[in-house]
């Protein structure tokens, strides 16, 4: 088994690896590493959970290790993240990682005082990690220079485009020196990602970790059928029968989020919503209490969820199943991290039978049923030869989600209360077809920092 002593790291960084308690590289760190210690530039298919943030972070430290430059600190690696909580995350991991040595970091994003963030700026930072918008706002004020950047990331670049981020991206690599070195990860890899890939990155390592054997395998998987009406109470159920200490609901909408955790707490159980409509006060204080324990049990809609670190959540529930069978494999990803084992439970009603269809096409297989529930409902369970995705919303029409036919300009269902930028593994080039953004101002663009 290779050690990170053979991938070339330093002892500096050794001792910060070691006192975070990693005894091995993950695949993408084995692959990614070595050839980022060389000056290459590196294309990473890997989603969160696969370390692939020590992946880029040790190589960029070590490298900006060698050598102070003279005079006063200045930007020198340039982290870009789609999501506050996932640029939060990152800046996390630098501090870990870079404990035993003199740089300074910090992350930005929108949502919050920029006055915090311009102070930590002025006094001078070696690494940035900011999201597209707040970044672009600081930069237009004088507060961020990136002309002498000498890394560059893209982390989760398939999100960065399904949220409409690709002109600020452009803008950004605008402002970059061109002797650079370049790094871009993303869960999927669409062929709007290889054209984005192919404009910056120059003669790149591919590193190809695809979540699907990652994750997929590895987590034991339930599918229950009930009506729309039993949701709750099986929820409530499986919650106390399986003294759930850490587990993770999706709810396909932000009011489904707020009405469930008022629900559960009617029962006793005490739960935190996160997803975009919250300020970002309140989703650190819920992902803070989910780490801490306080609070056993988050209810997220994709968006949110996206790229939530917590190690040892042992149950997922979707409680709605996802009208993207991508984000399936994303929120089942959210258990079983770091070796460890855990189970995700998927709710299925008569009006989703279609979505179970396109998940287990995704996926490759059949979901193993639980039916001695006391819900179990047969007019749940999909149809034999019924297709994926066609499922019947409230009024009765007839829906497809978005990846399926790209041409098929359907409706978009619940748009008020989607978090409808959640595509998980989605073609962004189809989802931008429908889903266009308008032409954005600061205030939208800062919009799209706050999901
Ligand atoms: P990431 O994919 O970067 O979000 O990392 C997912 C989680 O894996 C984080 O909690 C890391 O601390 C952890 N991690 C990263 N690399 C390793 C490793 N080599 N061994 C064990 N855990 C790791």
């Amino acid at each position: 088994m290779t050690d990170f002593q053979s991938l070339g790291l330093s002892e500096t960084l050794l001792r910060a690896v070691t006192s975070e308690g990693y005894t091995s590289p993950t695949p993408v760190q084995e692959q990614s590493i070595p050839p980022l210690l060389e000056g290459r530039d590196v294309l990473g298919v890997a989603q969160t959970g696969t370390g692939k943030t020590a992946a880029f972070a040790l190589p960029v430290l070590q490298i900006m290790g060698r050598k102070r430059p003279q005079g006063k600190r200045h930007i020198r690696a340039l982290i870009l993240s789609p999501t506050r909580e996932l640029a939060a995350q990152i800046d996390e991991r630098f501090a870990a990682y870079s404990e035993h040595m003199d740089i300074r970091h910090r992350v930005i994003f929108g949502g919050v005082k920029q006055n915090p963030q311009v102070r930590a700026l002025q006094k001078g930072l070696d690494i940035l990690v900011a999201t597209p918008g707040r970044l672009l706002d600081l930069i237009g004020q004088g507060y961020v220079d990136i002309t002498q950047v000498e890394f560059f990331v893209l982390d989760e670049a398939d999100r960065m485009l399904d949220m409409g981020f690709i002109r600020d991206i452009e803008k950004v690599l605008k402002l970059l020196p061109k002797k650079r070195q370049n790094l871009l990860f993303s869960a999927t890899m669409p062929k709007s990602i290889a054209k984005l890939a192919g404009s910056f990155l120059n003669n790149a390592v591919m590193v190809d970790v695809s979540p699907k054997e990652m994750t997929v395998d590895r987590i034991e998987q339930r599918i229950m059928f009930l009506r729309k009406a039993d949701k709750r109470r099986l929820l409530v159920q499986l919650i106390k029968d399986e003294r759930v200490k850490c587990g993770i609901v999706f709810t396909r909408t932000k009011h489904g989020a707020n009405r469930l955790v008022k629900q559960l707490d009617q029962s006793n159980i005490a739960a935190a919503a996160i997803h975009g409509n919250k300020s970002q006060g309140a989703r650190t204080r819920a992902l803070a209490g989910f780490k801490d324990g306080s609070i056993p049990i988050l209810v997220a809609t994709d968006i949110a969820s996206r790229g939530i670190d917590v190690d040892g959540i042992t149950h997922v529930f979707n409680y709605d199943l996802p009208n993207e069978p991508e984000s399936y494999v994303h929120r089942i990803g959210r258990t079983a991290r770091a070796g460890r084992s855990g189970i995700a439970y998927a709710f299925c009603d008569d009006t989703e039978s279609g979505y179970l269809v396109g998940i287990q096409q995704l996926i490759g297989k059949e979901i193993p049923v639980e039916s001695s529930h006391p819900f179990h409902f047969i007019g749940a369970i999909p149809k034999p030869g019924q297709k994926p995705g066609k499922i019947k919303d409230k009024s009765g029409t007839k829906q497809r989600p978005r990846n399926r036919k790209p041409n098929n300009n359907r409706n978009r269902q619940n748009s008020s209360q989607n978090d409808n930028r959640s595509s998980g593994g989605g073609n962004p080039n189809n989802q931008r077809r429908h889903n266009r953004p308008k032409r954005r101002n600061s205030d939208n663009r800062r919009r799209g920092d706050n999901r």
